[in-house]
């Protein structure tokens, strides 16, 4: 779950990081209102759930009420890369020094936590990790002891942030860790961390990603979702509880159980397929929840073709058969259906599907087998089966 810059900064003054006063408008009038009210000089933000807004024109300084005037009423209702602007963040503008950089995530395949920070902030990070890596430091922390105090001015030192200012950058990193630990953030990033001209540390941007799983153990968190700015289909997903995530491709996906649904996307893109999406399906047959999640694959226009890959175990593939049977007769799938069955009673399940003899669904034995004739299928080149 992505945060917009304003929600972000948020939780940032919630764990004692220094931000700067603001308001989140959506009209042009609030937000000569809200710059009244936060001060002149003021900074116009679109907030939007994609980098690069001050580059794009989305970031624009205002000395009085009609450059906020002019600002916002350009800024609002503006498309940075896809994204529509519908709200603005109005705050009282920073002087800046010095414009660094400071993030916190999880590397994978490290399995730690990294905290990452630079002297090079307020440009594109990957750029100066690809052009000066000797300028990011890097440094991962032991998740059971958290970051330390000693690790904190040792990471500001060894980046070179200003000697004056290296306590100061050890507390914003402290406190971004916290953020990132305590509110359950699979990213906090802060680009760029200012240094005032009177060397106070601040976050002038806030990039944050929520992990949507351990919302429930942050209730006040839940207000932050941003149905406006989220995909649709992903929306009516989490609403019918099921697990579902909308990727680039146009081969629709559904399994049963996490773990075999991300080898389904593995197989699908090893066979030259983009997959459409991830679905998991969970347990049981039911014939009403596989028409829901067939719905819901089949509400991405850019679906071409489906691969069902069910594993049969508490679950019996006859069950499966049957409910997919049921629910095929009530949505007459316009595209073209793939359906591996393996496990408990496969036999019996794909006798049960061969019998009905639906339009459109081809039985598949193996996952290699399945995966080649939905990509050959989502090309429209057919299949002998
Ligand atoms: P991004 O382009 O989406 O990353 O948006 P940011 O919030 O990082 O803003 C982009 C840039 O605008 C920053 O790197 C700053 O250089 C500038 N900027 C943002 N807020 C202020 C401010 O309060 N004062 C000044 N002087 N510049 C600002
Ligand atoms: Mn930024």
């Amino acid at each position: 779950m992505d945060l917009l810059e304003y929600q972000g900064k948020q939780l940032f003054a919630r764990h004692g990081l220094a931000v700067s006063q603001g308001k989140a408008v959506t009209t042009v009038e609030d937000a000569v209102d809200a710059a009244g009210k936060v001060g002149y000089p003021v900074v116009v933000k679109a907030q939007v759930l994609i980098g690069g807004r001050g580059k794009a024109g989305g970031v624009k300084l205002a000395d009085d009420e009609s450059q906020v005037r002019e600002h916002a009423a350009n800024i609002l209702g503006m498309d940075i890369r896809g994204h529509i602007v519908r709200t603005l963040w109005i705050e009282h503008a920073s002087d800046i020094a010095s414009e660094y950089y400071a993030s916190v995530l999880l590397d994978r395949s490290a399995k730690q936590p990294l905290v990452m920070f630079s002297v090079e902030g307020g440009v594109d990070i990957e750029e100066v990790a690809e052009k000066t890596p000797e300028k990011l430091v890097r440094h991962h922390v032991d998740s059971l002891k958290g970051l330390s105090r000693e690790e904190a001015v040792q990471i500001a030192t060894e980046g070179k942030a200003d000697a004056d200012v290296v306590e100061g950058v050890a507390d914003a990193l402290t406190a971004l860790y916290d953020v990132w630990t305590q509110e359950d953030a699979t990213l906090a990033e802060i680009n760029p961390l200012i240094v005032t001209p009177d060397r106070e540390v601040k976050a002038l941007d806030a990039k944050v990603s929520l992990d949507g799983n351990a919302l429930y153990r942050h209730p006040e968190n839940a207000s932050l979702s941003d149905s406006e700015n989220e995909d649709p289909i992903e929306r009516r997903a989490k609403e019918q509880g099921v697990q579902y995530v909308k990727l680039d491709g146009d081969i629709g996906i559904l399994g049963n159980g996490a773990g075999l649904v991300m080898s389904t996307l593995d197989v699908v893109a090893q066979a030259g397929g983009a997959p459409a999406n991830f679905l998991d399906a969970g347990g049981g047959s039911d014939a009403e929840k596989i028409k829901q999640a067939v719905e819901l694959i089949l509400a991405n226009d850019s679906v071409k073709a489906v691969l069902f890959n069910i594993f049969g175990g508490i679950t019996r593939c006859d069950e499966v058969a049957k409910g997919l049977i049921a629910a095929f007769a009530e949505i007459r799938p316009s595209v073209p259906f793939v359906v591996r069955l393996d496990g408990t009673n496969d036999e019996a399940g794909r006798t049960l599907l061969a019998e009905a003899a639906l339009p459109n669904v081809h039985p598949a034995r193996t996952m290699n087998e399945a995966a080649e004739m939905v990509v050959a299928l989502a090309a429209g080149s057919g299949v002998a089966s």
